[in-house]
């Protein structure tokens, strides 16, 4: 359905009078526009430039696998899926490669495997494929590389032992610690100095520790505990570690893009920042993305709170891209509240954008035509509300389109423009047929309305009245019976 990628020298199509009413459209030039991130590390947008454009190599951390993760954790999973697409296109598929890990050894899961009575890999295994196929729904690309920790606990452990021979790392009583005071420039990235650390850490019952800032990278196991054998002794690594080591096995040392949410920027990402310094002489990355966090109601999403939601549950009542639509609704870098409004305006958008397509079902595509209100959108720091508000504009004009030039065009230059940001995958007839099924449910809910009104069961009458308002949908009862319709 989607146009393939097109690589970063494909002819990009302008409109003479730049309306596309006025077709027929001619490739007149080549554009290259240049892609600019905001770099925390620098703290300021910079043009980006891979150190090798045929390897562009990225790296996201991932998921710690002990529960279902909740919308908020899909948001930096979604977010840069928009950036591996725009380097794709920009530099081609083959040339871009991207590594996100699955943390799966960590006292939340060694917790959660003994509750169960299980051994970590049952947990860790159930999560990660739960994680796998709410990905999947919300259409995020499989990077290049999913490697587990467990899976690189060797290269974890020759990572320490370098560091240890190198004057930066030393066993303590609970394992081996990083000594910070040993690397100068730590604290960059949060921008903490040293003697702010220093005062800020919590007193550690361990005597061996040498400064309250240093952090773990092994941890020796206690009794019942998943072990692996270390010239420390029988332990697991830390987290931050894991980092470091997997990035230098799959990708190797600088990477182009470092990415997360902003809570990993201190300490995770200053203490992978530390360990591949000291051990290698290099830096880890040269661009760090972070993105803002997702909250609910106003509030942080978050197990403790117990406003967690899910993609499963969410996708009960929501197609997988009208969820995406609403992680990027916002600037990848600002803050976002889930409600279920914003699902609803998102839904209209993607029903706009099928019904103008639809019209146009039976169009062929104009070949190799660019998105390049879009490509120019996203390449300025990944603004997916511009690149929304380039798709929407896109979809008035093929609506208004009349001539089959045009329309081919327009329609070719839509579904690359959606194909950057993951929409409109779906056939537009499937997709209305999607809405008709909608409609049998909500018709359904509203028979069962007035079986629990007819049973004078007022509270279930109401509570189905709710959540079909909670949706959007408001009920008109009237002497004929109930009728139904969408709000805004
Ligand atoms: P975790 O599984 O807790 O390590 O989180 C996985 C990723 O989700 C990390 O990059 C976090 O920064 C990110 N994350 C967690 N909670 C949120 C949230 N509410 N909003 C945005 N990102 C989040
Ligand atoms: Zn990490």
């Amino acid at each position: 359905m989607q146009p393939p990628f097109h690589p970063h020298k494909a002819v990009t199509l302008v409109y003479s009078g730049g309306s596309h009413r006025k077709a027929p459209c001619r490739p007149v030039r080549e554009t290259e526009v240049p892609i600019q991130v905001t770099d925390t590390l620098q703290g300021v947008k910079r043009i980006f430039h891979p150190a090798d454009s045929s390897r562009v190599r990225l790296y996201l951390c991932g998921p710690t696998v002990y529960a279902t993760a909740h919308i908020g954790n899909f948001r930096p999973a979604v977010a840069f899926d928009v950036l591996f697409r725009l380097l794709r296109h920009t530099y081609g598929a083959e040339s871009v490669v991207y590594a996100r890990n699955f943390t799966d050894i960590d006292d939340k899961i060694i917790t959660a495997a003994q509750a169960e009575g299980v051994g970590i890999e049952v947990i860790t295994d159930r999560y990660t494929a739960r994680y796998l196929a709410d990905s999947d729904t919300l259409g995020v690309l499989r990077p290049t590389y999913a490697p587990t920790a467990t899976g690189h606990v060797g290269d974890m452990i020759a990572l320490i032992a370098d560091l240890i021979e190198k004057g930066h790392a030393y066993a303590t009583l609970n394992g081996v610690n990083f000594h910070v005071p040993s690397m100068p420039t730590y604290g960059r990235l949060s921008g903490r100095s040293q003697e702010e650390l220093r005062t800020g850490a919590r007193v550690d019952p361990d005597p061996t520790k040498r400064d309250p800032a240093d952090f773990a990278l092994w941890k020796a196991a206690k009794p019942g505990e998943p072990a692996w054998d270390s010239p420390w002794g029988p332990g697991r690594p830390g987290w931050h570690i894991e980092c470091s080591a997997m990035i230098e096995a799959l990708l190797g040392s600088p990477i182009d893009i470092h990415m997360g949410g902003q809570d990993l920027i201190f300490p995770h990402h200053e203490n992978e920042i530390a360990q591949t310094e000291c051990a290698h002489g290099r830096p880890l990355a040269n661009y760090w993305l972070h993105n803002g966090f997702l909250s609910v109601d106003s509030e942080k999403m978050s197990k403790s709170l117990g406003n967690v939601v899910t993609v499963h549950a969410l996708s009960e009542h929501w197609a997988g891209e009208v969820i995406r639509l609403g992680l990027m609704s916002a600037h990848y870098r600002a803050p976002l509240d889930w409600t279920e409004e914003l699902l609803t305006q998102c839904r209209a958008t993607l029903d706009r954008l099928y019904n103008a397509l639809r019209r146009v079902n039976a169009v062929a595509l104009t070949p190799n035509v660019v998105a390049e209100g879009v490509v120019a959108a996203l390449s300025d720091d990944l603004n997916t509300p511009e690149a929304l508000a380039e798709l929407s504009r896109l979809a008035t004009l093929l609506n208004k389109a009349e001539e089959p030039d045009e329309q081919a065009a327009l329609k070719a230059e839509l579904l690359h423009g959606a194909g950057l940001v993951g929409l409109l995958g779906t056939d537009p007839d499937v997709w209305a047929r999607g809405d008709a099924g909608e409609a049998a449910r909500i018709d359904g809910l509203i028979a069962d309305r007035i079986a629990a009104r007819k049973a004078r069961n007022f509270a279930e009458a109401d509570r189905i009245r709710d959540a079909l308002a909670a949706e959007g949908i408001e009920i008109m009862d009237g002497p004929q019976g109930s009728t139904w319709r969408r709000k805004g």
